[in-house]
């Protein structure tokens, strides 16, 4: 079967690379000639573990290709996968520009019947303003609504693919179905569990998931402030809560705020839907405004560490918002990055695959060649993302580097009580 995927991003490239990998012939499209130009040359243009190797693998097969040519790409498929990028509007709303664009074009350039399939995160009620440009252009042609939402994690993308814990498809026409099934049919065969719904079901069930899990992160993150005020150790909470099935241990791990591409966009969209709706999602709201909370008190908690921060210099070890992954987009390390330089201090960073994308929106940050130089000669360390090698730092090495033994760890990599016998200055999130 031929595919078509519209926005050759984080999910698209993943996405198109994934379903190669099954088998279909999947051309990828993106509007961005210099992403589309580093692909055709076999230059992978995000950082995702096993992506290069399955998107090369697909590619000499002639299973996947790479193309700006929208038109062609319609013409030769069966279903067309819309992947592109739905960013926050300042009120919170999502931005559905770029999926109008795609949906007009696809009603512009259809041939033959189409399965057009939303795989970006959008807000109930997009299928039906898609299929009503549809039919406003008047067409000759047949074409199915398909929503089929998407819950790779950036960092593990290719595996969550390839193993998800289920597939959404939200149709209104059996014909649909048949085609979502064909390109799924490896997962139906390891029995991964397929949500056969309406289109605004599965369009609501990803707004749902991302706000629960934004919910849970909010909760553990709200614990460990408690933990502080009364001594007490959020990890052990933790486990003792996650212990519990009904809980479950995923999701309870504190940090300095929930952020990335999806969290904060989902859970602002979520809230926005609802009023749109006439309904307050209180739940979803509370948890914008703890996020908004914890972000803005890791630079209470660090200067709580370090005294006066005017002059000093930090050593910032993360960029991105997660390890394994080198996207910046709501990053908490890059809020601490910020609100560091606000109160005075200068920041040298290193990150193992994010440094470029940071510099591109702190122009002036200073970049380290890798751990220990971004810590030669500074007053202190911040762990702001828990990349592997942040996990396993030769302390004594990094303590002789630093002017004092200060770090604060706002990822809990680190064990209080042997840092503190290890002659550190230390502090973490929720831990006495
Ligand atoms: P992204 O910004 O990495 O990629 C989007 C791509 O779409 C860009 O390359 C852009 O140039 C392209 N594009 C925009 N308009 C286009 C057009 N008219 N024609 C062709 N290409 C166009 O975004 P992403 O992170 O891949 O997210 C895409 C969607 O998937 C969003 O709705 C997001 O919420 C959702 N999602 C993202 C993740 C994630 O982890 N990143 C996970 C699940 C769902």
């Amino acid at each position: 079967m031929n595919i078509c995927m519209v926005g050759t991003g984080y999910v698209g490239l993943v996405t198109g690379a994934c379903l190669a990998d099954f088998g279909m012939h999947v051309i990828c499209v993106d509007k961005d000639e210099a992403k589309i130009g580093a692909l055709q040359h076999g230059h992978i243009p995000i950082y995702e573990p096993g992506l290069e190797e399955i998107v090369t693998k697909n590619e000499r097969a002639g299973r996947l290709r790479f193309t700006t040519d929208l038109k062609a790409a319609i013409e030769s498929s069966l279903a067309i996968f819309i992947a592109v990028g739905t960013p926050p509007r300042p009120d919170g709303s999502p931005d559905l520009t770029f999926v109008r664009q795609v949906a007009e074009a696809v009603a512009e350039h259809m041939n033959g019947y189409k399965v057009v399939v939303t795989k970006s995160t959008v807000p109930t009620g997009t299928g039906k303003m898609i299929e009503e440009i549809f039919r406003a252009s008047n067409g000759r042609h047949d074409f199915s609504i398909v929503s089929n939402p998407e819950f790779l994690r950036e960092g593990s993308a290719v595996a969550d693919f390839l193993r998800p814990d289920r597939i959404v498809i939200g149709a209104s026409d059996a014909r649909a179905i048949e085609v979502m099934k064909e390109i799924y049919s490896p997962l139906f065969l390891i029995e991964t569990p397929f949500v056969i719904t309406d289109v605004a079901s599965a369009e609501l069930i990803k707004y749902a998931s991302n706000g629960f899990l934004a919910v849970k992160i909010s909760f553990i993150n709200e614990i460990a402030r408690l933990c502080e005020l009364m001594g007490a150790d959020v990890h052990d909470v933790a486990r003792g809560m996650g212990l519990d099935r009904r809980i479950g241990s995923q999701f309870l791990h504190p940090g300095p705020g929930v952020g990335g591409s999806c969290f904060p966009k989902d859970t602002a969209a979520a809230a926005d839907l609802a009023r749109h709706h006439g309904y307050r999602f209180r739940i979803i709201e509370a948890t914008m405004a703890v996020n908004r909370e914890t972000k803005a008190r890791m630079i209470e908690k660090i200067a709580a560490a370090v005294g006066p921060l005017a002059g000093k210099t930090a050593a910032v070890l993360g960029l991105s918002f997660k390890p394994e992954t080198d996207d910046i987009r709501e990053s908490p390390a890059l809020a601490v990055v910020s609100d560091l330089l606000a109160a005075g201090a200068a920041v040298r960073a290193f990150d193992p695959a994010a440094m470029e994308n940071a510099k591109a929106v702190l122009p002036d940050l200073q970049c380290a060649s890798d751990v220990y130089d971004c810590a030669s000669g500074a007053d202190f360390v911040v762990l702001a993302t828990e990349w592997n090698e942040f996990r396993a730092l030769d302390l004594e090495k990094l303590g002789r580097l630093l002017k004092s033994k200060t770090m604060v760890d706002l990822r809990n990599v680190y064990e209080p009580r042997e840092m503190k016998a290890a002659g550190w200055n230390y502090s973490g999130v929720g831990r006495s």
